[in-house]
């Protein structure tokens, strides 16, 4: 700004060429150059085209007639009156000047001209001009100090301070704008830069406004000149907008740190990797997990994934795996284990981002704690099942005891025997299964099926083929064994290698019922004991396709079964009462033709001997006549004996009171003696007797009892026989003596084998054949009151044979040997 600095020296006036007529001189310098005197008088004027003295300024005027009072020139001319150089810009017109202004001194120093150099600078003032208003128009603030005050302030500079224009601004002291706590540092910067010549980087500082309100700017210094003088420039930028925002961030930033540390949960990011490696982990995951956030970041204890319970760890990968994969976000509830041992259900949402370009995506997420909420759901689902369950049982209750009242009420009408069979197999079904079937201990101790029934029709017909199957007895597992114990018996599930077992076309009786059951698709058993009066009868078997039996159906099976049992005794027992009845009528009316036939006879006899009597003497009868007469009566009283010894017997058996007299009996001697007696009877049928037989064949017996077994069986293949051959076989071993009777006659139906052997049985019809049905009855008990057994079997061809086992020491216990026999 300042123009270059005049050697006073070299303005010796002396030197000058002067022109009287202009009052000019020539300094031959380009600058214009006046001198005054010590009282102000301009003295001498250099000629020059441009001058920033008025027109009146001519040499020998004084400065006090064209200088204002007030110019800066003035106090600057009275300064260097006074020895001081000083400069000092003068405008003038459109123009700028700077002055430099020097006292011109004598020897002794007296001030004794005033030099006043004045150097066009306009070209200067206006690019300076220029630069401030660039300066002013600048996006930030930019101020000079020339160490007192503002000298420069540009509009933003101005608006920072909040002052209205620089006049304003620099009345203030420079130091008076900064807040006082920044006031030492600034006042150190400043000055470092005055010192130094060096500018300070960009530094916040707080300013005080106009207003007194506190701005934060950031100030950089740069040394410069100003008005000729060392000034600083100053640089700001308001802060104010980007501190509030860096608050606010700051602000969201611990209100989201408060937040997430209050959060009943964690927050993470994480790698997707199987350990859920975490980069972050919020406060929460010390509740969470038991671990601090700083053990999990990094997995530097404990990684994520460690945490996860095993069982749920593939679940939770696939899971998030998936949703990351497909882009969306994820929940998954699992379990993990607390540092406490404890096992936590948790609950974790989240989604994959991608931080940077090219990067891996990552896990963001939030897990919590949802033990309790899994706890009261557990708790609830228990509560339910059990109410469920508790609601079924009381439906079952109420099924069952419907169930049994209704089979109580179906089961008082039930008296028929065959209806109370079909009736029972049909009542269990289907509440207790898909199949039943009822099996009774026959009077010979085999089991036998009676009644099926199953609750699909077309498998009915499967099921009827059970009925009559007797194979029960050699099942170890099955019904033979509820007979035996009478304890109920359980096959939850039929096990299939059992139905593979049983082979179709199988000839074993087990096997075939075997099949027909797995046939009929019984996937589940149970068998349960009739038992009536202390005496397991019969057996009830239930079975299932679907249902799979348990405790309870097997209780309700016991129910039923105690249900039943009683009914089917009676109805059992009634049919036996009507059956003995009719018996009983049947034997009355044998018994009677059997008695009246030989009494007819005798009567007959008795007249005609009773007629010839009358007329003139039995003497006038002819003597064959009368010896067949006497002969007849004699047989048909012996007849009729036999017929009461017979009805004697059973009474007294019927009593207990048979009464054996032990004594050696060679059975041999009695077969023949009885083969005798009938000899008459046998020539009359036809048949002929051979005999097979040792020597003797002697036991400890009762030889009149063994008489009346003989007889019997004899007596029978002669009535049976059809006139066919009779075999009588005698088999005498050291301890047992067999006796085998075989005849090729009509034979006996199977299912009379058994009962032909009781009380007034018979398996003929008694137009065809007389007799009354004692005969093998009592044969029977003779046998066995030796000790012995007697069984009936039909022959290959026709015929039955009868076996008769006597042990050769008699009986083990012996009824009394004393007392008369009839
Ligand atoms: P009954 O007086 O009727 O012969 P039994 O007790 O001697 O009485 O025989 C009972 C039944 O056994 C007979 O009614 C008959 O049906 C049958 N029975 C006995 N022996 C034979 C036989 N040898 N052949 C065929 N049936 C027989």
């Amino acid at each position: 700004m300042a123009g270059r600095m005049a050697d006073p020296m070299s303005l010796n006036p002396q030197l000058a060429e002067h022109d009287p007529a202009t009052g000019t001189v020539d300094l031959g310098r380009p600058e214009l150059v006046f001198l005054l005197d010590a009282a102000g008088v301009l003295q001498v004027v250099n000629p020059h085209p441009v001058s920033p003295l008025p027109a009146g300024a001519v040499a020998g005027t004084s400065v006090g007639d064209w200088l204002s009072k007030d110019s800066g020139c003035r106090s600057a001319l009275a300064r260097a009156m006074a020895g001081e150089a000083c400069s000092q810009t003068l405008p003038a017109a459109d123009q700028w000047f700077a002055l430099q202004i020097l006292p011109l001194k004598d020897q002794v120093g007296r001030v004794r001209q005033v030099a006043v150099l004045a150097s066009d600078i306009t070209a200067i003032k206006q690019a300076e001009r220029h630069l401030l208003q660039v300066l002013d128009q600048a996006p930030e603030g930019v101020a000079v100090h020339d160490g007192q005050r503002l000298v420069y302030a540009n509009d933003v500079s101005l608006a920072i301070l909040g002052y209205r224009d620089l006049a304003e601004a620099a009345r203030v002291p420079l130091i008076d704008l900064v807040h006082p706590e920044d006031r030492l540092t600034v006042a150190a910067r400043l000055e470092a830069v005055f010192r130094t010549g060096q500018g300070q980087p960009w530094q916040e500082e707080r300013l005080l406004r106009r207003d007194g309100r506190v701005v934060t700017v950031e100030i950089a210094t740069v040394p410069a000149h100003y008005g000729g003088k060392p000034a600083v420039l100053m640089l700001s930028r308001d802060l104010t907008e980007r501190k509030d925002a860096e608050s606010k961030l700051q602000q969201s930033q611990r209100t989201l740190a408060t937040l997430m540390s209050n959060l009943p949960g964690m927050v993470y990011r994480c790698d997707i990797d199987p350990d859920w490696s975490m980069t972050f982990v919020s406060e929460g995951a010390t509740a969470l997990t038991g671990y601090r956030p700083n053990d999990l970041i990094g997995s530097r204890t404990v990684a994520y994934g460690e945490l996860i319970h095993p069982e749920d760890a593939p679940v939770v990968w696939e899971a998030i795996v998936m949703a990351v994969s497909h882009g969306r976000p994820f929940q998954i509830a699992y379990r993990i284990r607390h540092a406490s041992g404890q096992e936590r259900w948790v609950f974790e949402q989240g989604r994959a981002i991608v931080l940077a370009e090219g990067a891996l995506p990552v896990l963001e997420g939030f897990v919590t704690d949802i033990t309790e909420r899994k706890l009261a759901e557990q708790e609830r689902d228990r509560l339910l099942i059990r109410e469920q369950e508790a609601r079924a049982q009381a439906e079952a209750a109420q099924r069952r005891s419907a169930f049994l009242a209704e089979a109580g009420r179906q089961l008082v009408n039930l008296l028929d025997y065959d209806a109370a069979l079909a009736g029972v197999v049909r009542m269990g079904i289907p509440t207790l299964g898909d199949w039943s079937l009822v099996a009774l201990r026959e009077p010979g101790g085999a089991i036998r099926c009676r009644a099926a029934a199953h609750v699909d029709p077309d498998r009915q017909e499967l099921a009827q083929r059970l009925v009559g199957q007797a194979p029960l007895s050699s099942s170890p597992q099955g019904i033979a064994r509820v007979m035996e114990t009478g304890e109920p018996l359980l096959v939850a599930e039929v096990p299939p290698v059992l139905g593979a077992a049983w082979r179709p076309n199988d000839t074993e009786p087990l096997a075939r019922l075997a099949e027909v059951i797995w046939t009929l698709g019984v996937r589940s058993y149970m068998a349960v004991p009739l038992t009536s009066r202390g005496q397991t009868f019969g057996v009830m078997a239930f079975g299932a396709t679907e249902m799979r039996f348990g405790p309870d159906e097997l209780a309700l099976a016991v129910e039923f079964a105690d249900r039943v049992a009683p009914t089917l005794d009676n109805a059992r027992l009634y049919l036996e009462a009507r059956r003995a009845v009719q018996v009983r009528d049947e034997f009355l009316s044998i018994a009677s033709h059997e008695l009246k036939t030989p009494l007819t006879s005798l009567q007959l006899a008795v007249q005609t001997m009773m007629g010839a009597y009358r007329q003139g003497g039995l003497a006038e009868l002819p003597p064959a006549m009368l010896a067949l007469l006497l002969e007849r009566t004699d047989k048909q009283i012996k007849r009729m004996s036999r017929l009461v010894a017979a009805l004697l017997d059973v009474s007294r058996l019927q009593a207990g009171q048979l009464q054996l007299q032990l004594a050696p009996v060679d059975l041999v001697a009695v077969v023949q003696d009885v083969l005798g007696e009938l000899r008459d009877a046998l020539a009359l049928s036809g048949s002929v007797c051979r005999i097979d037989a040792p020597k003797q064949a002697v036991g400890r017996w009762d030889r009149a009892r063994l008489e009346q077994v003989v007889t019997n069986l004899l007596g029978n293949a002669v009535k049976y026989g059809e006139g066919k051959p009779i075999e009588v076989t005698i088999e005498h071993e050291p301890l047992v003596t067999r006796l085998i009777v075989q005849d090729h006659g009509i034979g006996i139906p199977v299912t009379s084998l058994d009962k032909i052997f009781e009380r007034f049985e018979r398996a003929v019809s008694a137009r065809h054949y007389g007799g009354l049905g004692l005969g093998l009855f009592i044969a029977k008990q003779i046998v066995t009151a030796l000790g012995g057994s007697i069984v009936a079997t039909n022959g290959p061809e026709r015929g039955a044979t009868f076996i008769v086992t006597l042990p050769n020491h008699g009986p083990t216990t012996v009824p009394q040997q004393t007392g008369d026999r009839e």
